[in-house]
């Protein structure tokens, strides 16, 4: 019998979070304050963040301790198993061993809950009674729905309207944990009313659900914190626990990856999945890490590095980035949770300094891939899952090609289920091959002409 699976025992867990900023071989750009153009302050953030979520994210500490409370809320679907896909291998028929990280066991099906228990923790001790969040395809607002409830706070969340109308699954998941969750944009913001005014058909972007969510935040009578789904440091710090685990599972089996990769939306699996193998890197090992995105949202691999807004409405901190301009609105691909304008600052920084290689894929090829993966490993993938698939396809293709064997590790971020219709759209022929078009670059570069340059 060959070994599919490494599951670790409860008390394998690992008890500290990894922060790559420790080990950074160039210092990144600071956030800046776009009214001062300084360096934002702990004080700027604390409108939205409680102050010990804040120093997370201002952090360069290498290991942060987990609290005790929140390892207990992990250890319901943690340590997550390490498995072996021998199906998938055969049917690709290339020189490859391939291991992947399952996300999709968390009870809301991704790994999002591995942030959104700690902001809810974090939010708790400090007093705050309600979070708003803006959620793309809704795998974040439902995590963060969860984990709110598990620490008793109320939750509001500003869905992306398309995803809101195509996937009400994920709405009533949000409202089956208490959460509120609303279609964005909505008339409950004056950012909402204003977009609406201009575009009364818009499908909706994360850019604007995320000024929605700050808006509804900063001016709300009870005590109310935002909270962010990814890019932001402290996200990438809770979602290290990924990749600490995968290094303790390949060192139980004594292998070490060739390859690492994940896909990338905001870049927190993928950061997660690949923070302890870009230290290894970083201290001279030979490991390729390589970051999946969207050929419809093309962000690291067409888009300036530079300061831009989080958000449409410009109420985030300028954030040194790669980005398709804060007004992007990418095309309606079914990978909702892929389709934002920017990239985590850590990982446009990786990027930079070659320790990350970035590739696009289209969603006929993830797809593709995707429906290989479930007929053969069973598991079916979310949509956004199916672009580390495409990458890990052409990895193995690659592989063949060289002669050489190797060993990939990815982040399976989490399980389709509810995403069928997706499946049911690609089947019937529905899907398009979107690329962005020439001039979107052009448009991204107006929007953040005026801006810093980093
Ligand atoms: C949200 C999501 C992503 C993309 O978000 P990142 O912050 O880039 O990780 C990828 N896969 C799944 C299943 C998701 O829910």
């Amino acid at each position: 019998m060959e070994q599919v699976k490494v599951v670790l025992q409860d008390r394998e867990i690992p008890k500290k979070w990894y922060n790559i900023m420790a080990d950074l071989p160039t210092p990144m750009k600071p956030p800046l304050h776009p009214g001062t153009g300084q360096p934002v302050t702990p004080d700027d953030l604390s409108a939205i963040f409680p102050m010990n979520i804040i120093e997370h994210e201002a952090s360069n500490k290498r290991w942060i301790k987990i609290p005790e409370e929140v390892l207990q809320k992990y250890l319901l679907w943690r340590p997550s198993p390490l498995y072996r896909a021998y199906n998938f291998e055969k049917l690709l028929n290339c020189p490859v061993k391939i291991y992947y990280k399952n996300e999709g066991v968390s009870p809301a099906g991704s790994h999002k809950p591995n942030a959104a228990v700690p902001m809810a923790y974090y939010n708790k001790v400090a007093g705050t009674k309600r979070i708003t969040t803006e959620t793309g395809a809704g795998q974040w607002g439902s995590a963060l729905a969860m984990a709110t409830q598990m620490f008793g706070l109320e939750c509001r969340v500003y869905m992306v309207k398309i995803s809101y109308e195509q996937k009400p699954y994920r709405r009533l998941m949000m409202n089956t944990w208490g959460a509120e969750c609303i279609p964005s944009p909505s008339t409950l913001t004056q950012s909402g009313r204003d977009f609406l005014a201009k575009h009364p058909n818009s499908p909706g972007s994360l850019g604007i659900a995320i000024s929605e969510a700050i808006e509804d935040a900063v001016t709300s009578k009870v005590k109310t914190h935002y909270a962010l789904g990814s890019v932001l440091n402290h996200v990438l710090i809770y979602q290290s626990i990924i990749g600490l685990e995968a290094e303790k599972q390949m060192q139980k089996l004594g292998i070490y990856p060739d390859v690492v990769l994940g896909c990338c939306g905001g870049g927190s699996n993928f950061a997660g999945i690949a923070a302890p193998f870009v230290r290894d890197k970083i201290h001279g090992k030979n490991v390729k890490i390589v970051g999946a995105e969207p050929s419809s949202c093309p962000t690291m691999t067409k888009g300036p590095f530079a300061y831009d807004f989080g958000d449409l409405a410009q109420k985030t901190p300028l954030l040194p980035m790669y980005t398709l301009g804060h007004d992007y609105v990418p095309a309606p691909i079914h990978a909702g949770g892929l389709r934002y304008h920017g990239m985590a600052p850590i990982v446009s920084h990786l990027v930079r300094e070659k320790l990350v290689e970035p590739r696009a894929y289209d969603q006929l090829k993830t797809f593709d891939a995707g429906v290989k993966w479930a007929r053969s490993e069973g598991f079916i993938p979310a949509p956004e899952t199916n672009h580390v698939l495409a990458a890990v396809v052409d990895e193995a293709m690659r592989a063949k090609k060289e002669g050489k064997e190797k060993t990939i590790l990815f982040n399976w971020s989490g399980h389709g289920i509810i995403d069928l219709t997706a499946y049911d759209a690609f089947f019937a022929g529905k899907l398009k091959a979107y690329e962005l078009p020439g001039h979107e670059i052009d448009r991204a570069l107006r929007a953040i002409k005026n801006f810093p340059k980093p």
